[in-house]
């Protein structure tokens, strides 16, 4: 019986056993369920957590890529300059040359005004540079700064006439400037480059503004070449009217006597040099009405308007600008001084004579 007892408790024990292994796996179970849905989330926060990245990264490449893309049309843009420039540079004698004639008169900006003027040309290749003292013999401060400039250079004197040169408080100090000592220029290239038919001649008075690109603008001249000048005639540029059909010049913007048969400003163009041998004649002249120079010295070259060859992109860009230095006050005591050239400290004579 005892054995039957025992026996029938044993399948109970199994039983019991049994029940209890199998809960442990279904809490196991369960635990390890509950875990993995927490594994879930993380992975999903983890997933979110790395697109957001990608798309970060994916926004810093595409930046990089068009930097890289700008940096290398840069570099392709400066190769090209580079390799335009270089043989110039190396050997600016193949360049057709540039007579860049300045008159200049004494004032107490005149050294300022040519050191300026200086500091620009001497980076322009092949530039033969005349300046033209209004003087009666040429000044050592004005020798050394053309000499300073490393260009070829011819330095000329030409006293304007005394009737011609009015006080300049004077209200009749409406003379032509520059005149004399222009056609002193003109005559020294017509004897000292008298065999050369390649080059322009320019007129660039000693105040203005000149960006370089004009040069490499009038190389090209054949016969006259035109463009735009800033902040002259009243105006905030006085330029060239150019066909946008046949690239002709078909008028002139200029408000101050338009009816002059070139109604440009001095700086507006420049001429091939064979015509200042051809026409031997043509100059400046104190003779005619004021406003009235370049149009003298245009049809003495027997051009004609519809021969004007337009530059700087169609007379679109300026290159160049009339500016006027102001005149200084000087106190009674310096003025003398310096109109006198006498008494003078050396200071003071560096920094105007
Ligand atoms: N100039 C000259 N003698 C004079 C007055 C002017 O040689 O009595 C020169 C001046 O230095 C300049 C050019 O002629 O290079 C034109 O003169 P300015 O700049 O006074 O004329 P504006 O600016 O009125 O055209
Ligand atoms: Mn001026």
């Amino acid at each position: 019986m005892l054995g039957s007892g025992q026996s029938a408790k044993m399948p109970t024990k199994i039983v019991i056993a049994v029940v209890l292994f199998f809960s442990c796996q279904l809490l196991l179970f369960w635990s390890n369920f509950e875990d993995l849905d927490e594994k879930k989330a993380s992975l999903e926060a983890a997933v979110a957590r790395l697109e957001r990245r990608k798309d970060v990264l994916r926004k810093q490449i595409m930046d990089l890529e068009r930097e890289s893309f700008r940096i290398n049309k840069t570099l392709l843009r400066s190769e090209i300059l580079l390799k335009d420039r270089l043989p110039l540079l190396k050997n600016p004698r193949n360049l057709s040359p540039i007579f860049f004639v300045t008159p200049t008169h004494y004032r107490p900006a005149q050294k300022a005004d040519l050191t300026r003027l200086a500091q620009t040309l001497k980076a322009v290749p092949n530039l033969v540079w005349i300046v033209v003292e209004d003087a009666e013999k040429l000044s050592e401060g004005i020798a050394a700064i053309v000499k300073s400039s490393g260009l070829q250079y011819g330095h000329l004197h030409a006293l304007t006439p005394t009737n011609m040169k009015l006080n300049e408080s004077d209200p009749n100090w409406k003379v032509p400037r520059g005149v004399a000592q222009r056609n002193q220029a003109l005559s020294w290239i017509r004897t000292n480059f008298a065999g050369t038919v390649r080059g322009v001649v320019y007129f660039g008075d000693d105040d203005n503004t000149y960006d370089w690109r004009l040069f490499d603008e009038m190389r090209s001249i054949e016969k006259a070449g035109v463009w735009p000048v800033g902040i002259v005639g009243g105006q905030l540029v006085e330029t060239p009217m150019v066909s946008t059909t046949n690239g002709s010049v078909v008028g002139f913007n200029a408000r101050w006597k338009p009816n002059r048969p070139f109604p440009i400003d001095m700086a507006a163009f420049a001429v091939n040099v064979s015509l200042i041998h051809s026409y031997p004649n043509a100059q400046f002249s104190y003779e005619v009405p004021r406003g009235y120079q370049e149009s003298t010295f245009l049809v003495g070259l027997d051009l004609q308007r519809n021969e004007l060859e337009p530059k700087a992109a169609n007379c679109t860009e300026v290159y160049v600008w009339h500016t006027r230095t102001e005149h200084p006050k000087l106190n009674s005591f310096d003025r003398r001084r310096f109109q006198l050239r006498e008494n003078l400290t050396d200071v003071e004579r560096r920094a105007v004579l």
